[in-house]
């Protein structure tokens, strides 16, 4: 049977009957917890499970290996959907490139058809950072952005 991993995003949206088996991790039924997407809940049949460590682990890296900033919630789905081999339903572009960067199987409303990668840039001395925060030099928040090098991935 079909393996499914649902999130937030498309949960709030969903629409049509999924033919298959729904997991969802605690993280993301914690968050469901408080949307309007908690009245489709109960018109589902789903399962929790909670995603093993070295899956997370593997999706926290990919995360900071593109830029991308995620919650826990979609940590948690993304690392299911690769433990469980499910496909991932998401609207988050976020999730999806990670999910695209992965190999991830992965579905929404609306879908990317490239993989996307940040970089932080310090707005005054211009110093590359792979991740969020401040520069070293100047103390200044850096600034995300899409980056354009070539040998990606
Ligand atoms: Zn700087």
């Amino acid at each position: 049977m079909k393996k499914f991993v649902i999130d937030t995003s498309y949960l709030l949206r969903m629409k049509k009957h999924l033919n298959g088996e729904i997991y969802l991790p605690p993280e993301v039924l914690e968050e469901i917890k408080s949307t309007p997407a908690k009245l489709k809940l109960s018109s589902i049949d789903y399962s929790i499970k909670k995603p093993s460590i070295q899956y997370v682990k593997k999706i926290k890296e990919t995360s900071t290996k593109l830029g991308a900033i995620l919650s826990k919630a979609d940590i948690a789905a993304l690392a299911l959907a690769l433990e469980l081999n499910a496909v991932l339903l998401t609207n988050d572009f976020t999730m999806q490139n990670i999910a695209k960067f992965l190999g991830i199987k992965y579905t929404g409303n609306k879908t990317i058809k490239k993989i996307i990668r940040w970089v932080f840039i310090c707005p005054i001395c211009g110093k590359e950072y792979h991740s969020p925060g401040e520069c070293e030099r100047c103390g200044v928040k850096l600034e995300r952005r899409v980056s354009h090098h070539k040998n990606q991935k």
